[in-house]
């Protein structure tokens, strides 16, 4: 075990900033946050701008149509090609799966989850066959579920245009900010697309079966293409077969870390596809660095569950892939902001938040900003004010500090009311209980993501459980 929480600190205003610029997140406040310009249809008095709105849905829609046919050109190939059958797919989903749940296993062993959520994890072994198949082939329409088409094709075009360089210059061009919290722009887009899955539904079909792998967080099932290029379907020992087969496990990776995304944190950032891509992929190519580490016999065990025939062993296969491996180039952008966040807020804040929930990390709370948390002082981090010690008598019993002393620091605090809005306390750290479902983290959970002692824990702040959606303190052991 460790200290899951080390180096990691809630964010101050310039940072917080910072991050809402990295992941296009909403802004911080109504009044303060949003320096962007209004959508050029706008007009005063709550007018719309028919021409503007026209000539926005003119322009994004032959952007989407010039990087459809872009994308249709490379995948085309897919459906005239021969495939890997999942039955080997499947050993290596389940490599890529306990692989990521070793790497991660005290992160994900300490998060918060319903019983539902909890059960579906425990249960999930990959298979590709019978009702309860999760390991299908992304172009077998039977496959995949013939009653979800229609949504599939509009969040196929979602997805495009979200990572389409030319449709988002479109976008900034008309001052266009769908995501986040601008209803308009977000209804006028919705409608868009539905428009444009239903009047393109052949190409956009081509691109949503062979375009992508995806996974689906609700039901556990993981959708990747087998398909070779130039192959025949025949010996499976020939190097771009193995090639391929690698090339699966890495896009097995990040979509198995998809299903392992703590839920909480898409309704914290309104399923934003920069946070969910970005952190999915950096995670990702974590776990490749980590494959990349293991000792030749290691390595050599692996590549017989991936490749599936071990009787030509060749190193240069799994060597090309670990040496090679580079995220897909339409999330390169997010990874670099996840990097960058991961540089100065620690990779535990990266963990914490995909893992675990732990959105605070991000600035955010369910789907509001915190309050900035100020510079720290003295080395010491400010702790917002929780109910468990929201009087200097409470915060005088959770952390054994001496009353008078804390009342002397803070001498307009005498109540609830009048409490300010961040303490700092020597020796201790905050601790923001997450919650899903009406189920809140438990002490035991919450002491093991700091490495303390969860019966204390529960001892000084008087509580059996902790106080769900608010502020605990930690002590830190130093
Ligand atoms: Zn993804």
């Amino acid at each position: 075990m460790a200290d899951q929480r080390a180096n990691t600190r809630l964010l101050t205003g310039d940072e917080q900033e910072q991050v809402r610029l990295w992941f296009e997140l909403p802004p911080i406040t109504a009044s303060s946050g949003d320096t962007r310009l209004p959508w050029d249809a706008r007009l005063a008095g709550g007018q719309w701008d028919d021409q503007k709105k026209e000539e926005l849905r003119t322009e994004l829609t032959t952007a989407m149509t010039n990087g459809f046919s872009e994308t249709y050109k490379n995948v085309f190939w897919k459906a005239k090609a021969s495939h890997i059958p999942m039955e080997q797919v499947v050993p290596i989903a389940r490599a890529a799966k306990r692989i990521v749940d070793t790497l991660y296993a005290e992160w994900l062993g300490n998060a918060v989850l319903t019983l539902d959520q909890m059960r579906e994890r425990s249960q999930r072994t990959f298979t590709h066959q019978g009702a309860g198949a999760n390991v299908i082939e992304v172009s077998d329409e039977a496959a995949r579920g013939k009653d979800t088409w229609e949504k599939r094709i509009y969040e196929a075009v979602k997805t495009f245009v979200a990572f389409s360089a030319s449709c988002q210059k479109v976008m900034k061009t008309h001052h266009f900010y769908p995501y986040g919290d601008r209803k308009e722009e977000a209804l006028f887009l919705t409608k868009l697309f539905w428009e444009y899955a239903e009047a393109n539904q052949n190409m956009i079909d081509v691109f949503d079966r062979y375009g992508s792998a995806y996974s689906d967080p609700a039901s556990g099932k993981i959708f990747v293409s087998g398909a070779v290029r130039d192959w025949d379907g025949k010996d499976t020992r020939l190097a771009k077969v193995r090639d391929r087969k690698w090339e699966l496990f890495g896009k097995i990776v990040h979509e198995y870390l998809h299903l392992l995304e703590h839920p909480l944190v898409p309704d914290a950032t309104a399923n934003n596809p920069r946070v969910r891509e970005g952190f999915c992929e950096h995670l990702t190519i974590q776990t490749i660095a980590h494959v990349k580490g293991f000792a030749d016999a290691t390595l050599k065990d692996l590549a017989a569950e991936v490749e599936g025939d071990m009787n030509h062993p060749d190193a240069g296969r799994w060597n090309h892939f670990l040496n090679t491996y580079a995220p897909n180039p339409d999330y390169a952008a997010a990874v670099g902001h996840v990097k960058e966040f991961a540089a100065k807020h620690d990779e535990n804040a990266v963990r914490a938040v995909f893992f675990q929930g732990h959105t605070e990390f991000l600035g955010r709370q369910a789907t509001g900003w915190l309050p900035a948390a100020p510079s720290p002082a003295k080395g010491m981090q400010a702790i917002p004010v929780g109910r468990a010690f929201d009087t200097p008598a409470k915060l005088a019993d959770v952390t054994r500090h001496d009353k008078k002393e804390i009342m002397s620091e803070y001498p307009v605090w005498v109540d609830e009311k009048t409490a300010p809005a961040h303490v700092v306390v020597q020796g201790f750290r905050g601790h923001r209980v997450a919650s899903i479902g009406g189920i809140a983290e438990t002490w035991q959970q919450i002491a093991a993501q700091h490495e303390v002692d969860p019966g204390d824990l529960s001892k000084r702040h008087g509580m059996a459980d902790p106080p769900k959606d608010d502020w605990v303190l930690i002590p830190r052991s130093q």
